[in-house]
């Protein structure tokens, strides 16, 4: 068993901006990462992927410039790798904690054979390996292929083929306006898209999230135009498919059949592939031991830190971790305070 003051769990984008306050500190800390190479969730983008705004920072060292509009995801990892080679984080990969139990002296990290006794655990798992997808009526009938947005990688396999693409953010959208140019492709959403204006990145969505953040420490109320990160950027491919006239979702269809959907009309369609673009939950199976998951699948949280087990923090999951912590830019700020807290909480210990 080894003794450390600080285990993160992941080694994605949340997980190197925490190390990089971790390393300013005298506190001894590992990450531990499941993946085989750096760039957590960003190794598994389908080919086309790209950052939806321009160049985009983890804290310290900047995103170098792309000659294109927006960073490919094959920047974002080189930019990742770079990252954690440059600051020389102890990371182990791969590296799967299968479980956090308490301890006399700690929290007990278990990894296979493996185990680490640490002070304080940041969990930084992101949502990648917990793909979420809906279940509609005889859909265990259905013949045809299913696959969810993370594992789609090009529209390459879905040539000639009438394929439904599930889902109103921007997975769904980018995945449509690809595979729309090779396939029949139909677009299913539950409430019409919302689509940004045209000159609007996701770094204006950013900076209305830290507005919305800073009203809400102020008490302020925070009228201003929706704009969530959900909401769909006009990235140039999507942007292309609306020039083909196929940026057009319609309701939910009734259920499956073993060769398609019936939609609530009564016509039937044939289907040969449903395309699952409809998010993804938190990947917590590491905390059940403590009791932390609740049903909807979250932890409670006192900003990053659990409220039930005060020696866990949770980074990058999204808003309820804190305004925009599922983007590059927005993780900087709840990383920075995590690992304030826990310099807080280690140095009162040892008082
Ligand atoms: P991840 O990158 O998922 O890293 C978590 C790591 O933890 C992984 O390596 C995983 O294998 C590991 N792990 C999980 N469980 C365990 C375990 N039990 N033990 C050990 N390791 C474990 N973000 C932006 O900032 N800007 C954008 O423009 C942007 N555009 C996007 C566009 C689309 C269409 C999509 C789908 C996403 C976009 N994102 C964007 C979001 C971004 O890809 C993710 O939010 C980001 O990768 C999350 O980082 P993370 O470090 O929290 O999690």
């Amino acid at each position: 068993m080894q003794q450390i003051d600080v285990v993160v769990v992941g080694g994605g984008q949340s997980a190197l901006a925490v190390a990089y306050f971790l390393r300013r500190t005298s506190r001894s800390f590992v990450l531990l990462d499941a993946e085989q190479h750096p760039g957590g969730a960003w190794q598994h983008g389908w080919d086309s992927l790209h950052l939806f705004s321009p160049a985009s920072s983890i804290p310290g060292w900047p995103m170098p410039p792309t000659h294109e509009e927006t960073p490919s995801r094959d920047h974002v990892l080189d930019y990742l790798t770079r990252y954690e080679q440059r600051y020389g984080f102890p990371i182990r990969r791969p590296v799967w904690v299968e479980s956090i139990e308490p301890h006399p002296n700690g929290l007990l990290v278990k990894a296979g054979a493996e185990a680490w006794l640490a002070q304080a655990v940041v969990s930084a798992t992101g949502t990648w390996r917990h793909p979420y997808t809906p279940r509609y009526p005889g859909q265990t009938l259905f013949r045809g292929q299913q696959i969810h947005s993370a594992q789609y990688v090009n529209p390459e396999p879905f040539m000639g083929k009438t394929v439904l693409i599930v889902g109103g953010g921007n997975s769904g959208a980018q995945i449509l306006a690809e595979v729309s140019r090779v396939a029949e492709a139909h677009w299913i959403t539950l409430a019409d898209p919302q689509f940004l204006p045209d000159d609007v990145d996701g770094y204006v969505l950013f900076e209305r999230a830290t507005e919305r953040w800073r009203a809400q420490q102020e008490g302020r109320v925070w009228d201003e135009p929706a704009g969530g990160l959900g909401d769909i950027v006009m990235v140039p491919s999507v942007k292309e498919a609306r020039t083909r006239s196929v940026l057009r979702a319609v309701r939910p269809f009734e259920r499956f059949t073993e060769s398609g959907v019936v939609w609530s009309d009564g016509h039937e369609i044939a289907v040969d592939a449903v395309i699952w673009c409809t998010s993804f939950r938190p990947a917590l199976t590491h905390l059940e031991a403590l009791g932390l998951v609740e049903p909807d699948g979250r932890v409670q949280v006192n900003r990053t830190r659990s409220v039930k087990e005060p020696r866990v923090w949770l980074v990058g999951y999204g808003e309820w971790t804190g305004m925009a912590s599922a983007t590059l830019v927005g993780v900087t700020r709840t990383a920075r305070s995590t690992v304030q807290e826990i310099e807080v909480y280690l140095d009162q210990r040892e008082r």
